[in-house]
């Protein structure tokens, strides 16, 4: 038989009473962060596209950068995308700042530069989902809108007792339902921040603190001790392991980048030239030579400069960095290859790696 939350959870009274708990817990206890100081629903959308998949702690100086640079949603829409990117480098996921440019030219074309404060209207632009959408609606205008993310769905699995894999479609069903039923009517805002901040402090993956929680004495977890048990374990995520090789190809105070095109993995950032090899291959003069020609470059005898070992979502990629001293030939710029001093790579936006490299570059020059 299908599990369901209880019933007893959806009944008025005993709702409230949890209401009022969690809301004088939250008042005392919170974290006090800058985007619960507003309800401008623009930075509302910034913080929680900021925080998805980052820490709360890196979010801060980048929202606060971003806001200045671009205060409202229509700075945003007439902003370049290039400029979006570079004040959103480091935060990784560009994607996201991608989407947000691109909501926020629909803001302006649909809504006259307002951001909305309809649930589907918000729900149908870029990079938006049930639970962002939710979110603004509830923080900025209050309304009464569900949530479910990362720290929500671990509090509600606790609270429901729900033993089932928390991402199956039947767990995700059961739990928006219980999302839906938990919102009150009035002051949702404020409950679901609670909820996500319980979560986030006391309510945590392993080992929560259930003695400093103000909804312990309604939770069937802590009663029967399930804590290590509930939300049930996700199976470990797999890697997929790369290798690839960058160039460093310079001459005199200038290097060779190339902007990443549409579809690539850093679409609208800048890289130095990379390519993949087979796992653990070997780089010998007579395959550099090969490589080298199909790229249409003349260059001195490579160098490692560096390896680095990093993760880009489901890859575990091992890149090798080789400078190239430029040797002859036009140094033309072909498609969307371009020629930069040094001290431009300051200008461009770089994705993590590049920025390292480019930071490698920048040291050794200084020293
Ligand atoms: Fe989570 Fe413990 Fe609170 Fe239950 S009592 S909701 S397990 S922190």
């Amino acid at each position: 038989m299908k599990k369901t939350p209880s019933a007893e959870w959806f009944e008025p009274s005993l709702r409230g009473h949890m209401h009022r708990k969690l809301r004088s817990w939250f008042r005392m206890r919170s974290r006090d962060l800058p985007w619960r100081k507003t309800n401008d629903p623009y930075a509302i959308w910034v913080s929680e596209i900021m925080l998805q998949q980052t820490q709360v702690a890196t979010v801060i100086d980048y929202f606060f950068r971003f806001l200045h640079r671009f205060p409202t949603v229509v700075d945003l829409a007439q902003a370049h995308l290039q400029e979006v990117l570079k004040y959103w480098e480091g935060l990784g996921y560009y994607r996201r700042a991608r989407q947000m440019h691109a909501a926020a030219n629909q803001i302006v074309i649909e809504h006259a530069g307002k951001f909305p404060s309809d649930f589907d209207q918000i729900l149908a632009l870029p990079g938006i989902g049930r639970y962002t959408a939710g979110a603004i609606c509830s923080f900025a205008y209050d309304q009464s809108q569900p949530i479910l993310e990362a720290n929500t769905q671990r509090l509600y699995c606790r609270l429901m007792k729900w033993e089932e894999d928390p991402k199956s479609g039947q767990s995700q069903k059961a739990l928006w339902r219980f999302a839906e039923e938990f919102v009150p009517a009035k002051n949702a805002g404020e409950i679901n921040q609670a909820l996500m901040e319980l979560g986030s402090l006391v309510c945590t993956p392993s080992q929560p603190k259930c003695d400093q929680c103000p909804l312990r004495t309604f939770c069937p977890t802590f009663a029967q001790n399930l804590q290590a048990n509930i939300p049930k374990a996700l199976k470990p995520k797999e890697f997929e392991h790369l290798h690839e090789v960058a160039w460093v190809v310079w001459d005199h105070d200038q290097v060779l980048v190339r902007e990443c095109l549409t579809g690539e993995r850093w679409e609208g950032l800048w890289d130095f030239p990379r390519f993949a090899i087979e796992a653990d291959q070997q780089l010998d003069e007579e395959r550099f030579a090969l490589l080298l020609k199909r790229f249409g470059l003349k260059v001195q005898a490579p160098t490692l400069r560096m390896r680095i070992k990093h993760g880009v979502t489901k890859y575990k990629i091992t890149l090798d960095c080789f400078d190239v001293q430029w040797k002859d030939g036009p140094q033309a710029i072909i498609g969307n290859y371009r020629w930069l001093r040094f001290d431009q790579l300051h200008e461009v936006p770089l994705h993590s790696t590049a920025r390292r490299i480019a930071k490698s570059i920048l040291s050794r020059r200084d020293d």
